[in-house]
């Protein structure tokens, strides 16, 4: 199993960290998570973009075009004969001696590996159980960074409740999953939380939308209070790695079931429809 480490393309073994890199220290950094599909990294475009939002926000020099880290994740993923999968990809802010101020001079670090994919069909055909409890996260969930502290710890527990994802609220209104956006459907109309800087605006979360809206579903993209998920007809969480999941019961604050419904089907169909195939 090979890696990228830089523009370096080496065995998983091989690759050596520098205990100064502030992604280590300070998890001073961005990522990307693109699914691959039949050897292809999926909506790779829209992935890029956003790295370079993210860079820009947090003030790190992408050491590569997003030509160039094209490139680099094609290769990866030849030299891996990644059929199905993913392929993760990071910046770090480089190597400097602690401190929390940064200087401006490091040189930001690449690394990227690929793992082979594991089937999340059943959860998309049956749905997951999720738990939803308070959004501890920072102030600027729409910057893609390595730092996910308050992601980390509401999965853990979630799992720790039987709950395969954990959906978050901030003072009453919904935000979005620790690692995927949430949409309600009432009415055949859709609801999800606007794009601000409460929640990562999903690249899936943005090809359902257009993908609705191209097939005469309303999108209403505000601000819903947790009562809304409560009377919803159907809920789905969105994300690069599930697709399109369907949310078969809430738990913890809230305690409620929703059926695999119509609109959910049939947006998970036309999703499909989207992805490359053999
Ligand atoms: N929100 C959060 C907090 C996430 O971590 C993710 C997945 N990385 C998403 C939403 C979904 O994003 P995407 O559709 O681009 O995978």
């Amino acid at each position: 199993e090979y890696i990228l480490q830089n523009d370096k393309l080496l065995p998983k073994k091989d690759a050596m960290i520098h205990v100064d890199d502030r992604g280590y220290y300070f998890g001073d950094g961005i990522y990307e998570v693109v699914k691959v599909y039949e050897g292809k990294p999926f909506a790779m475009e829209q992935h890029l973009t956003r790295l370079v939002q993210s860079s820009h926000k947090l003030d790190i020099k992408l050491p590569y075009s997003e030509d160039q880290i094209t490139e680099f994740i094609h290769t990866l993923i030849e030299k891996n004969t990644l059929k199905n999968g993913l392929v993760y990809f990071q910046v770090t802010r480089g190597v400097e001696p602690r401190n929390h101020l940064y200087s401006r001079e490091s040189t930001p670090v690449f690394t990227a590996f690929t793992q082979p994919g594991h089937s999340t069909e059943d959860l998309q055909q049956n749905g997951i159980d999720v738990w939803l409890t308070d959004d501890i996260r920072w102030l600027r969930c729409d910057i893609k960074t390595i730092n996910l502290l308050g992601n980390v710890l509401v999965k853990r527990e979630a799992a720790d409740h039987n709950c395969q994802e954990a959906i978050l609220h901030r003072n009453g209104t919904i935000t979005e999953g620790s690692s995927s956006n949430l949409f309600l459907v009432k009415d055949k109309v859709l609801y999800t939380h606007p794009a601000t800087n409460l929640i990562l605006n999903g690249i899936t979360r943005q090809l359902i939308i257009e993908l609705a809206q191209n097939n005469n579903y309303s999108v209403v993209e505000e601000p819903f209070p947790v009562e809304v998920l409560e009377h919803a007809d159907e809920a789905f969480i969105s994300s690069s790695s599930v697709e399109i999941t369907p949310i078969k019961s809430v738990h913890g604050q809230l305690t409620t079931t929703f059926p695999i419904g119509p609109v959910t089907k049939d947006l998970q169909k036309k999703f499909k429809e989207l992805l490359p195939r053999s």
